[in-house]
C-alpha cells in the first residue's frame, strides 16, 4: 500500500469510525459496531503496514504528516493486536455489579453514588466492593499490557515508552523533570489546600482515600450557579464576544435535541473536518457538565475551524496535545472569575469562592497526573506484574491520601495519554498568559483573540506544540505559567 493508498482508506475508515461514535453516543444507535469496521479494513493495520509507515517517516520529506500517519498505523495496529484481551475486559466490567443497601449496583456506577455518599465508613465500605471488582481484572490487564510491550519490540523500537515518545514526539524525560519540579513547588500549596478541602467536607484526613476526594469534588452548593438552561447561552456569549459566531452559527453542529439513549456526557465528533464536526450535549446543569460542555466546545471550534484543502492527515490526525489545549482553553474559562461575574452573572463573592474550589481540585489532577507520569515511565520499563508496585508508592507521595493497589493497572491509559494531557496542561497555561498580556484580562471579549486563534486552528495540527509555543515568544514548553497558577501567584 504505498502512502496515497493508506490515506485513502484510513480516511474512510476513521470517518466511519468517528460517524459509529457519534450515532451511538447521540442516541441515534442502539449498538456500537466497532468490529466490523476493522473488519472492513484488513490491511490497514497489519505488521507489513505499521513497518511501512514507520520507513516512510524516517525518509518523508513532510515529516509532520508522515510521523502522523506513522503514528495512527502504529495506535491501530497496538489496539488491534489486544481487541480480544480489552473486549473482554470491558464486557466483564460492564456486566459486574457490586452489592449495595440490597441492591445490585452496576459496577461503572458506583462512582457516581460514591460522589453523592455523605458517611465516611459507608463510602469506604462501598469503595472496598468496588475495588474487589477492579482486581478481579488485575492479571487480565497486566497479559495485556505484557504484549502490548512485546508488540512495540516487534516493530523494531527498543520498548514500550520509546515508540510513543518518538511517534508522538512526547520529550517523556524533559516532562518527567518538569514534573517533579512541580510536585515540589506546589507540596506546601497542597496540604494547606487538602487539608481545606476535608475538613470543609467533614472528612477525617488521618483515614481519607481517594473516595473521599470523588465526595469532596461533587461540592453540590455551586450547583445552583450552573443552570442547564444557561449553558448554550453561556458559549454563545462567549464566543460572539470573539466574533466567533453568526448569528445562531457556531460553524459547527450543536446537537442539543433530548433522546433517551444519548450519552449524559457532551462530546465532540469531528466526522468530517472542518465540515461535519458535532458537539452533542445532553444538559445536565452543575459545574461539571460546564466543564465538558466548554471542554468539548473548544475541541468542536478548532475542528470546524481547519483549512478544508489541507492535507487529511494534518486535518484529522496529529498531537492531541494540540487539540487539548484549545479545549482547555474554552474549559477553564468556567473557572475564571471574571467570566463567571459577565457571562454567568454569579456574585463576586461566589465566584471567587468556586474559582479557589476549581483550582484545588486543578493542583489534585496535575499533581496525580504528574505522578502518573513517573509511575507509568517505571511500569512501562519492566514486567508490568511487577512493576506495578510503584503506584502506591509514587501516588501516596504525590497525593497524601490512602490509594488502592487493586488500581494499579487500570488506572493506566494506552500510549502516554497521561504525557499529552500534562503537555496540554502546560501549554494552556502557557497561552492562557500570553492571552491575557496582549488582548487584555477579559481576552474572550476581544474579537482580536479570535483573529488569533483563527490564524492558528487554521492551520490544524500542522505545527507541533513546541513550534507553538515559539509563537508567543517561549523556546519549548515552560511548566512555569501553570505552576505559578496553581499556587496562585498569577
Ligand atoms: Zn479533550
Amino acid at each position: 500500500m504505498d502512502t496515497d493508498q493508506f490515506i485513502e482508506q484510513a480516511e474512510a475508515f476513521l470517518t466511519e469510525i468517528e460517524r459509529e461514535f457519534y450515532l451511538v453516543g447521540s442516541g441515534r444507535k442502539e449498538q456500537l459496531e466497532i468490529a466490523s469496521i476493522f473488519d472492513r479494513y484488513p490491511d490497514l493495520f497489519s505488521h507489513q503496514t505499521v513497518e511501512a509507515r514507520l520507513r516512510e517517516r524516517a525518509q518523508a520529506a513532510e515529516p509532520v504528516a508522515a510521523r502522523y500517519l506513522a503514528t495512527f498505523a502504529a495506535d491501530g495496529y497496538m489496539e488491534n493486536t489486544v481487541k480480544a484481551i480489552s473486549e473482554e475486559i470491558t464486557n466483564r466490567e460492564l456486566a459486574a455489579t457490586v452489592e449495595w443497601d440490597g441492591e445490585e449496583l452496576p459496577y461503572r456506577q458506583v462512582r457516581t453514588v460514591l460522589a453523592q455518599e455523605p458517611d465516611q465508613a459507608r463510602r469506604h465500605d462501598l469503595h472496598h466492593r468496588q475495588l474487589a471488582v477492579t482486581a478481579q481484572q488485575h492479571d487480565k490487564r497486566a497479559e495485556r499490557l505484557r504484549r502490548l510491550h512485546q508488540e512495540a519490540t516487534s516493530l523494531g523500537f527498543e520498548s514500550y515508552a520509546t515508540l510513543y515518545e518518538t511517534l508522538k514526539g512526547l520529550q517523556l524525560p524533559m516532562l518527567a523533570e518538569a514534573m517533579s519540579q512541580l510536585l515540589s513547588d506546589t507540596e506546601a500549596a497542597y496540604a494547606q489546600g487538602l487539608e481545606n478541602a476535608l475538613t470543609g467536607a467533614r472528612v477525617d484526613p488521618d483515614v481519607a482515600d481517594v473516595s473521599d476526594i470523588i465526595y469532596c469534588f461533587r461540592a453540590p452548593q455551586f450547583d445552583p450557579c450552573f443552570p442547564a438552561d444557561e449553558m448554550v447561552r453561556g458559549l454563545h456569549r462567549t464566543m460572539a464576544g470573539m466574533g466567533l459566531v453568526r448569528g445562531d452559527d457556531f460553524g459547527f453542529v450543536l446537537d442539543i435535541e433530548q433522546r433517551p439513549k444519548k450519552s449524559p456526557r457532551a462530546f465532540c465528533s469531528p466526522v468530517l473536518v472542518p465540515e461535519e464536526v458535532y458537539l452533542v450535549i445532553k444538559p445536565q446543569g452543575g459545574s461539571d457538565d460546564y466543564d465538558s460542555f466548554f471542554h468539548e466546545a473548544g475541541h468542536a471550534t478548532h475542528y470546524s475551524r481547519i483549512a478544508p484543502d489541507a492535507p487529511w492527515p494534518l486535518r484529522c490526525l496529529g498531537d492531541t496535545d494540540i487539540t487539548e489545549s484549545y479545549a482547555f482553553l474554552f474549559h477553564y474559562l468556567v473557572h475564571n472569575t471574571r467570566w463567571l461575574r459577565d457571562v454567568l452573572g454569579i456574585p463576586l463573592q461566589t465566584a471567587e469562592e468556586f474559582r479557589r474550589f476549581a483550582l484545588f481540585k486543578k493542583l489534585w489532577f496535575l499533581r496525580r497526573y504528574a505522578a502518573k507520569l513517573h509511575y507509568e515511565l517505571t511500569l512501562h520499563g519492566g514486567d508490568p506484574a511487577e512493576t506495578c508496585d510503584a503506584y502506591v508508592p509514587t501516588l501516596t507521595e504525590a497525593l497524601q491520601v490512602d490509594i488502592a493497589p487493586e488500581n494499579s493497572l487500570a488506572d493506566v491509559d494506552d500510549g502516554f495519554y497521561v504525557a499529552q494531557y500534562l503537555r496540554a496542561w502546560i501549554f494552556e497555561a502557557m497561552l492562557r498568559r500570553f492571552l491575557e498580556e496582549e488582548l487584555g484580562e477579559a481576552w474572550w471579549t476581544n474579537r482580536e483573540t479570535g483573529w488569533f486563534l483563527r490564524d492558528w486552528w487554521w492551520q490544524g495540527q500542522t505545527l507541533p506544540l513546541s513550534a507553538l509555543a515559539r509563537g508567543i515568544g517561549y523556546e519549548g514548553l515552560d511548566a512555569r505559567p501553570l505552576v505559578e497558577e496553581l499556587l496562585g501567584l498569577w
